[in-house]
């Protein structure tokens, strides 16, 4: 599994230099903030929902590479996806990093399956998790700050 590992580092190295979506949006329909106190990773997420459609989607913050790197690729893969689309995504993220025996992770948009590497570093598994956890809290109009906690 040399190769993969290998993608996996490039892949992160690659979005925590230029983090695709790493702005704020100019009038976002939905937002919320997270923050791991494990790691000190803080992400905030913007949406711009149009019916059932996310129109756009960015993020800002601070963290460790895991965590930009996934929030990155969160936001790169789900832009102009529905609604529904990035709910079974997020099912899907939180299985292949935390279900004892995942499901394909193929089935992720985008390059989403590589960050399937950071199993191997359960202490990373809340940071690659916790722009998704924002997401979700987003998409749910939660106003309070979610925490992997
Ligand atoms: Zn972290």
């Amino acid at each position: 599994m040399a190769g993969l590992r290998e993608l996996y580092q490039e892949v992160i190295l690659d979005h925590n230099r230029k983090p695709r979506n790493f702005r704020r949006l100019g009038a976002p329909t939905a937002a919320a903030e997270g923050y791991n106190p494990l790691c000190g990773d803080r992400i905030s997420v913007e949406l711009e929902v149009e019916g059932d459609t996310l129109r756009d989607i960015a993020f800002q913050g601070s963290g460790c590479a895991i965590s930009k790197a996934s929030a990155s690729m969160m936001t790169a893969a789900l832009k102009g996806k529905t609604v529904g689309e990035a709910a079974a995504a997020i099912e899907q993220f939180r299985a292949m990093l935390t279900d004892e025996r995942p499901a394909d992770a193929s089935a992720l948009p985008g390059r989403l399956a590589v960050l399937e590497g950071v199993r191997e570093f359960p202490i990373r598994i809340k940071c690659a998790t916790l722009p998704w956890h924002t997401l979700r809290a987003a998409l749910q109009g939660r106003g309070e700050p979610v925490t992997t906690e």
